[in-house]
C-alpha cells in the first residue's frame, strides 16, 4: 500500500498559483464546503528571514477555501526561543504583518493558534509511544484543533535538529504550544562541559527565564525553570554547552511523537498537506539568515499523508540540482549538511501510525 501525492513541478513553466488551485481541488475533494472554518497552518518567518512561503501563495489557499464556501483564517504559534520577535502574541501579530501576512493582504483573518499567552491549548495523548521518549502527550494549538479542517502549508527547508523540515515538524512543533515544543527540545538533552567552560558568565546574562547561575565559577542550570530554548548554547563561544550526544535523534523521536498527537487532535476532520520545495535553505524560517539556497527550486506537493509527502520531500530534493558551494550528496542532504539522518522522524513517525513512507507520486498540473 501506497499513499498518494501530487507533484506540481516548478521545471514544467506552469502558472504556479493554478498548480496550487490544481492540487487543492485533488486533495480537499468535496471535504471544504459553506461555513466551515478552515485553519490555513503557515510559518510567518523570523523577523530578518526571506525564504518562508511567500504570502501570494497563502493567499491563493484562502482564496480557494473562500471559494467552497469555507471561513479561513491563517495561523501560526509563538515560539519557545524569546530572542526573535514571534515569542508573544503582540510580537508574532507585528512580525506576520511585517512580512506580508496581513488580514488586508490575505483577505481573512490572521490569528496565533496558542493565544493568549502561548500556552493556549489541549492535551492529547500519543497512542503507542516508546517507553523511552519523554513526550507521551501533546498540547495543540486551540485556534487549530477547534477548526473543523486544516490545511498544513510547509516550507520545505533543513533544520538543525531534524535534518529536512516539513510537514511532521510542522505538527509536532508548528501546530503546538510552547510547553509542548519544551517537552521536544528537552528530549535532546543541555550538557555542560566544565573543562571548557572559562566562566565567564555570558550564558547565565543570556538566559532570559532565569534558569542559569553562577555558583563559584561555573554556571548551574535549573532543570525546572529550562525551557531548553539553547540560547546559552548559542551564547557560549567556548562550545562548553552541547546537546547529549545523540541528542538530535532523540529530538526526532520527541518531534515525531508530538507530531503523531497532533494528528490525533484533529482526527475526524480533513487535513490535507502542501509541501513547498523552493528556497530550500539549511536552515529553518525561525533562523535570521537560514543561508545560501541550497538547490534550484523543485515544485510544490500535496497529500493528505505527513510521512508520505515528507519522504517524498526527501527524495526531490535528493534529485534537484544542487546550487554550486555545497558539497552533500544524496541521499539525505538535507540531513548531512545539519549533521543528523532526516529519516529518523520520518520513520518515527511511521511506526507510531501517522502515515506511511511508501508514495505513489502522480504528475501534473497539481491534478
Ligand atoms: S558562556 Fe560558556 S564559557 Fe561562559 S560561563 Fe557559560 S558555559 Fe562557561
Ligand atoms: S538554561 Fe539555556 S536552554 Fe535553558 S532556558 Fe536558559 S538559555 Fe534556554
Amino acid at each position: 500500500m501506497s499513499s498518494e501525492v501530487h507533484f506540481f513541478d516548478l521545471g514544467k513553466w506552469r502558472n504556479v498559483l493554478e498548480g496550487i488551485d490544481g492540487l487543492l481541488k485533488t486533495t480537499v475533494g468535496s471535504d471544504i464546503g459553506l461555513g466551515d472554518r478552515v485553519a490555513i497552518k503557515v510559518h510567518f518567518g523570523e523577523r530578518g528571514n526571506y525564504t518562508y512561503i511567500r504570502p501570494v501563495f497563502v493567499r491563493r489557499v484562502v482564496d480557494f477555501v473562500k471559494g467552497r464556501g469555507g471561513l479561513p483564517f491563517v495561523t501560526d504559534t509563538t515560539t519557545l526561543y524569546p530572542e526573535g520577535f514571534r515569542t508573544t502574541v503582540k510580537d508574532e501579530l507585528e512580525t506576520a504583518r511585517y512580512n506580508g501576512f496581513s488580514e488586508e493582504g490575505l483577505g481573512c483573518p490572521v490569528v496565533i493558534a496558542d493565544e493568549p499567552d502561548g500556552y493556549g491549548g489541549l492535551e492529547f495523548r500519543v497512542d503507542g509511544a516508546a517507553e523511552d521518549c519523554r513526550v507521551k502527550t501533546t498540547k495543540v494549538a486551540k485556534h487549530i484543533v477547534e477548526a473543523d479542517a486544516v490545511i498544513v502549508l510547509s516550507h520545505v527547508k533543513g533544520h538543525l535538529l531534524s535534518g529536512m523540515g516539513g510537514a511532521i515538524k510542522h505538527l509536532g512543533m508548528g501546530c503546538t504550544t510552547k510547553d509542548s515544543k519544551r517537552e521536544q527540545h528537552a528530549a535532546h538533552g543541555l550538557l555542560f562541559n566544565y573543562e571548557k567552560c572559562k566562566g565567564c558568565g555570558e550564558c547565565v546574562e543570556a538566559c532570559k527565564f532565569s534558569a542559569l547561575e553562577m555558583q563559584g565559577e561555573r554556571p548551574a542550570r535549573d532543570e525546572e525553570k529550562c525551557m531548553y530554548c539553547n540560547t546559552c548554547m548559542f551564547t557560549c563561544d567556548n562550545k562548553a554547552i552541547t546537546l547529549y550526544e545523540d541528542g538530535k535523534d532523540r529530538f526526532q523521536e520527541a518531534l515525531a511523537h508530538a507530531a503523531a498527537g497532533a494528528v490525533k487532535a484533529l482526527s475526524g476532520r480533513p487535513v490535507i498537506y502542501l509541501n513547498f520545495i523552493l528556497d530550500v535553505t539549511p536552515l529553518c524560517d525561525c533562523a535570521a539568515p537560514a543561508g545560501r539556497l541550497i538547490t534550484q527550486n523543485v515544485g510544490i506537493l500535496a497529500s493528505r499523508d505527513p510521512v508520505a509527502i515528507d519522504r517524498a520531500s526527501l527524495d526531490l530534493v535528493d534529485k534537484a540540482a544542487i546550487m554550486p558551494g555545497w558539497e552533500a550528496t544524496p541521499p539525505d542532504i538535507l540531513g548531512k549538511i545539519n549533521r543528523t539522518r532526516s529519516t529518523i522522524h520520518i520513520e518515527a513517525a511511521e511506526r507510531l501510525g501517522i502515515g506511511r513512507s511508501a508514495y505513489t507520486i502522480f504528475e501534473g498540473n497539481g491534478e
